[in-house]
């Protein structure tokens, strides 16, 4: 695996790759890897001839009362396990090169940042398309992979390619779990043990009111209030919100009549986790996974 630090460089790299009529895989992190991380480089594999990783805690979409500082960071093990995975780049920037002095400029997707994680983290999501679009241009992917996980920031980042007619083809990765359900997250490293134990209420959650869908349920309010009485139960969980909503417009919806995305922000003690799923009548492989993870869970799988 090649490691660039310099944007130009990065940016020949990409050229000469073109010139060979390779097609570049992209898959954007902020490192602290784990397999959810290495499941996007393996899609981006199979859509593309070599692939680039990125490794850049983005300064610009943490609000300023967030976890910059502390967010966990070991760029060595993160080498590793990309080199381990195949990918044939690591591109890794300084803050300074990304955010020289006198930088100004900013994209923002207007109406799907503003509901879900958007009410809480206003700032958030213009940071995320400013330093994704930066990277676009940098590294000049034909595909980049982003996980159905930050649900949200995949709706807002395929919204401005479209928008501003960028060349790029987004693929959505499935959320990789842990053996209780426990969405994988680098902010998973935060909690204590007791916390991690509390943490599984999130995709218990999920699984109720998915459920209670597969029974049958329209009323949006009754499959909220089964997730949400999943993780009040929970003493150290705090909710920041449920919310029922199109999986396209990120509008809230009351009713479930077609697929649904019903998404989740929980603070477990200080740690603020995001989780989501697609509400759907019929059966689906998504379904019968929170399922297992709820069975997982019961058991005390971890
Ligand atoms: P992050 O390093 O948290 O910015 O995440 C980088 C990419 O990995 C984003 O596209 C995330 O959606 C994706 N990702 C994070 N956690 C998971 C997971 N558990 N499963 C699949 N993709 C994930």
């Amino acid at each position: 695996m090649e490691l660039i630090t310099d944007i130009r460089q990065m940016q020949r790299w990409a050229d000469a790759t073109r010139a060979q009529g390779q097609r570049i895989g992209f898959v954007p992190t902020m490192g602290y890897l784990h397999a959810g991380h290495l499941s996007l480089v393996g899609q981006a594999q199979r859509h593309c001839d070599v692939t680039v990783a990125s490794l850049f805690v983005n300064p610009r979409q943490f609000g300023s009362n967030e976890d910059l500082d502390c967010y966990p960071r070991d760029v060595k093990r993160d080498a590793r396990l990309l080199s381990e995975a195949g990918t044939t780049v690591l591109f890794l920037p300084d803050a300074r090169m990304m955010y020289p002095d006198g930088f100004q400029t900013t994209v923002e997707v207007e109406q799907v940042t503003r509901g879900l994680c958007g009410a809480a983290r206003p700032t958030h999501f213009g940071g995320v398309t400013t330093v994704v679009l930066k990277l676009f241009h940098i590294v000049k992917p034909h595909v980049a992979v982003f996980g159905i996980k930050d649900f949200q920031q995949l709706v807002a980042v395929r919204r401005m390619v479209s928008d501003l007619n960028m060349d790029i083809e987004i693929v959505g990765a499935p959320i990789v779990r842990e053996p209780d359900g426990l969405a994988m997250s680098s902010r998973n490293a935060y909690l204590s043990t007791a916390e991690r134990q509390a943490a599984r209420c999130l995709v218990e959650g999920l699984a109720a009111a998915a459920a209670l869908v597969q029974r049958g349920e329209t009323d949006g309010l009754r499959i909220l209030a089964a997730a949400r009485r999943v993780i009040t139960d929970e003493p150290l969980a705090r909710l920041e919100y449920a919310t029922l909503a199109d999986p396209e417009t990120l509008e809230e919806v009351s009713t479930v009549c077609a697929p649904t995305l019903l998404a989740l922000a929980v603070y477990i003690g200080k740690t603020r986790l995001i989780d989501n799923c697609i509400l759907s009548r019929e059966s689906t492989v998504e379904g019968r996974r929170l399922e297992a993870a709820r069975d997982a869970s019961a058991r005390g799988a971890t």
